[in-house]
């Protein structure tokens, strides 16, 4: 999962983006409005955490952009404490969550991770997929009631194809969202881990559609 930040304090930033790469997101990170804007518009996110007092341009006006051109990345506002009328203005701009700056970081992830599995259709934090299950807040995927041991890569692509399950990924969608901006893509090392996952996921769980990607299948 990729996570966005968009924060012009650079130790809040810096925290941040410490804390989603712990809990396995990688991470891009915009000091200022106009960089943050152009990020959103251009990369693809699972979830994007924007301050609302920005220079540049402000938080609203980026959210308000985003939205105008159709994206639906679910949005974490960050706001000062008792300005109330920020987070009224950042809902209506299409904010899907906020905390209130200061705030505890293992909240901001675990608030980013409920809205992206809300945002795939999941009511419940333990997703279930045939005889997977992932907690999405811990990382875990289980087989059969057996935690799986995965390296930090096979995790991600295990854990989004889960959020996508009964859906084709084309391996296109699955690399933007498994590494930063500035990572160089690697189609060949994603084919090399799908392999190594099929093995441990079980026969006919991950099945390639040739030039189209990749269906995680799960009966209902
Ligand atoms: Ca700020």
């Amino acid at each position: 999962m990729r996570a966005l930040i968009v924060e012009d304090d650079p130790v809040l930033s810096e925290q941040l983006a410490t804390a989603m790469q712990d809990a396995g997101f990688v991470t891009d990170c915009a000091a200022d409005g106009a960089q943050g804007e152009y990020l959103g518009a251009t990369e693809a996110y699972d979830v994007a955490i924007l301050d609302l007092g920005l220079p540049g341009m402000p938080g609203i006006e980026v959210l308000t952009r985003w939205r105008d051109a159709g994206l639906t990345v679910p949005v974490l506002i960050l706001t000062a404490r008792g300005d109330w009328t920020d987070k009224v203005a950042g809902f209506r701009a299409g904010a899907d969550d906020y905390a209130v700056k200061p705030f505890r970081l293992d909240e901001v992830v675990l608030r980013c991770q409920t809205l992206i599995r809300r945002a795939a259709g999941h009511v419940r934090p333990v997703i279930r997929a045939g005889a997977l299950t992932l907690d999405s807040q811990l990382g875990v995927v289980t087989r059969d009631g057996l935690a799986l041991k995965l390296t930090g890569f096979e995790q991600r692509i295990l854990a989004y194809l889960i959020h996508h399950q009964n859906r084709i990924v084309s391996r296109t969608e699955l690399s933007d969202h498994l590494y930063d901006a500035g990572a160089d893509r690697d189609f060949k090392s994603i084919e090399v881990v799908i392999g190594r996952l099929r093995r441990k996921v079980g026969e006919g769980v991950i099945e390639t559609r040739r030039g189209e990607g990749y269906l995680l299948r799960a009966p209902a």
